[in-house]
């Protein structure tokens, strides 16, 4: 699998069907699946956490989750042509658990979008077991989060906290998770759960999703202003590197 490093930050080359194949490495064996959207935000933003830009380092997955991510790539000779979206890798991993009757959990959102979630889940997806979830908002303490999840004992943990909630809460415990496969979400169960509606299919294929959403919710417009900033510095922080290499 090839690396790529995108203002620092390493983002795999990568499909869906990549990291599908790569499951049974995972599943059952005792080794963990670390799959973690890289976007604009996080790279920007990531800047500030040493702890979520080590974590990211040390993932096993690093998807393209953004047209940004894959525009820098391309702007610099780069080799990722599409983006792995984290909401449509979460549908095949749904999809892939229900076919092999795996157990998923979900900790993240708030509790009427998570209970609703978990109804349209077991309606969609039959064969797949939901061993457990806990709400984003909960009372308990973090290692009560842990203990948790580790005696429901799935296959896969969804994490949908929110950046960078969900990325530090990862770095944090995925060490004491026995869990095969865990990936950050964002706010994908607001979306499956039929709260939120993702864009319409003309904005997807136009890839102008950001812009549907962030228009449609004004707390995103913020992230709108973050894309031309992160294109900057992601291309001058090449030349640089590129420069860097030069001289030794
Ligand atoms: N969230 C949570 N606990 C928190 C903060 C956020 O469970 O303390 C949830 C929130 O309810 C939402 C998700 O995290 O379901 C992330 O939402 P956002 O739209 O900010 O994330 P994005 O998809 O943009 O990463």
């Amino acid at each position: 699998m090839k690396t790529e490093e995108i203002w620092g930050f390493p983002v795999d080359v990568i499909t869906y069907d990549d990291i599908i194949n790569d499951l049974p490495n995972y599943l059952g064996t005792g080794k963990k699946m670390s799959v973690i959207s890289v976007n604009p935000q996080i790279i920007v933003e990531g800047q500030n956490y040493m702890n979520i830009y080590k974590f990211v380092k040390q993932s096993t997955h690093r998807i393209p989750d953004g047209i940004g991510v894959v525009l820098v790539s391309k702007l610099t000779g780069g080799k990722i042509k599409e983006r792995v979206a984290g909401i449509e890798l979460m549908k095949r991993f749904l999809a892939y658990a229900d076919f092999h009757k795996k157990s998923i959990f979900f900790y993240g959102a708030k509790p009427e979008i998570l209970a609703d979630a978990a109804v349209k889940i077991k309606q969609d997806y039959p064969n797949l077991t939901l061993s457990g979830t806990i709400d984003g908002y909960t009372a308990l303490a973090e290692e009560e989060v842990v203990a948790n999840i580790n005696q429901a004992r799935p296959d896969f943990l969804f994490v949908a906290l929110g950046f960078p909630r969900q990325e530090e809460w990862l770095a944090k415990n995925s060490p004491y998770l026995n869990v095969s496969v865990f990936q950050d979400v964002g706010g994908s169960l607001d979306v499956l759960s039929g709260h939120v509606k993702r864009a319409p299919q003309i904005f997807i294929h136009w890839h102008l999703e950001w812009l549907y959403r962030s228009l449609s919710d004004p707390k995103r417009l913020r992230r709108i202003m973050q894309l031309p900033i992160f294109v900057f510095k992601s291309l001058w922080w090449k030349v640089r590197a590129g420069n860097d290499k030069k001289d030794h």
